[in-house]
């Protein structure tokens, strides 16, 4: 005889990786959004979000880390908004309580919020026993916003239209990364308002073939060569010790230094991972404890289950 279990005791745990940008390029406005051509790559920095059953129809937050305090436990979080859609579009009146554990910074430009967002989808379709294809999945995320189904596929992939129309891009082996986290982010709004002033019609946006080349190399000097950002310098007039940042690279060790989509998080490709050990060190000794310094590798998958009912 089994036992029959009580709903209030199941849990589901998901995953879910932050993102770096290895190329943005911004082109102009159509309705209301930049139309972009990014190549977006998930990496080792993860948020865990688990999902216990509550009353009907309810659904409560709660954010656990360093950076708690910066975020909102109600409908402006998208992790809640992410559990009503679910729930809106299935039409049941499930409830759930979810609980975030947040290492992605807060307002980094590492879609730490598309992050929850892609993970409570995950999440709640499972403890709801909801019968969605990834692809459903996917569409519910783009309303949400442009990062989610990136945190939802994660790899490496193309981004075009707002970034949310994806394409797998073929890579060879890991890139390994050492983040600088700068605490105080920026407003990623505030920063393409900045970029729309200094260049009021940006050309078309597209992925180079040089990219796509470097990507499928293995050779980290060939990525090195073609990061890019058209953010970089809107990030850095308004927080110009942003450029010093990613002048350091040489000095440190690193082959390049990017700006992760609108910052302030930067990206420092290294040659490998004894590499990445030594550049964390001498990053660390070069920004002090105000900035946090994390190594990881990429790709990484997307959200992934890592306890079900
Ligand atoms: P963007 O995705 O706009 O580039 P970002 O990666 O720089 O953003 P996020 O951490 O996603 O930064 O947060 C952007 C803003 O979204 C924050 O200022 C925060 O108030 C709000 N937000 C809503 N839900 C969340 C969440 N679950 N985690 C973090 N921020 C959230």
């Amino acid at each position: 005889m089994t036992e029959a279990v009580d709903p209030a005791d199941e849990v589901v745990r998901v995953r879910v990786p932050a993102k770096i940008n290895l190329s943005l390029r911004v082109g102009p406005v159509e309705d209301g959004y930049h139309r972009l051509a990014t190549v977006f790559q998930a990496v080792s920095l993860y948020d865990d979000v688990t999902a216990r059953w509550q009353r009907e129809g309810e659904t409560t937050v709660i954010i656990r880390g360093r950076e708690a305090h910066l975020v909102g436990t109600d409908h402006t979080n998208l992790a809640w908004r992410a559990a009503d859609l679910l729930r809106q579009r299935c039409g049941g009146d499930w409830g759930v309580a979810l609980t975030i554990d947040k290492n992605i910074p807060v307002a980094g430009g590492m879609a730490g919020g598309s992050a929850d967002a892609a993970g409570t989808l995950l999440a709640c379709a499972v403890l709801w026993d909801l019968d969605l294809d990834p692809g459903e999945l996917r569409e519910l995320g783009a309303e949400l916003g442009a990062d989610v189904p990136f945190g939802l596929a994660g790899g490496t992939a193309i981004g075009t239209g707002r970034g949310d129309v994806l394409a797998p891009a073929l890579t060879r082996g890991t890139s390994h990364w050492v983040l600088a986290m700068v605490g105080r982010g920026l407003s990623t709004p505030e920063v393409f308002r900045r970029f729309d002033e200094r260049q009021p019609e940006p050309p078309e946006p597209e992925v180079s073939p040089e990219l796509m080349a470097a990507l499928s190399s293995r050779r980290p000097a060939d990525l090195a060569a073609v990061l890019d950002n058209d953010l970089t310098e809107a990030a850095c007039d308004l927080r110009p010790e942003l450029a010093e940042l990613l002048e350091l690279a040489p000095r440190v060790g690193a082959l390049r230094a990017v700006l992760s989509g609108s910052g302030p998080t930067v990206a420092f490709l290294v040659a490998d991972e004894a590499a990445a050990v030594d550049v964390h060190l001498r990053l660390k000794a070069e920004l002090g404890s105000e900035v946090e310094c994390r190594r990881v590798h990429g790709p990484v998958p997307g959200a992934r289950l890592l306890q079900t009912p």
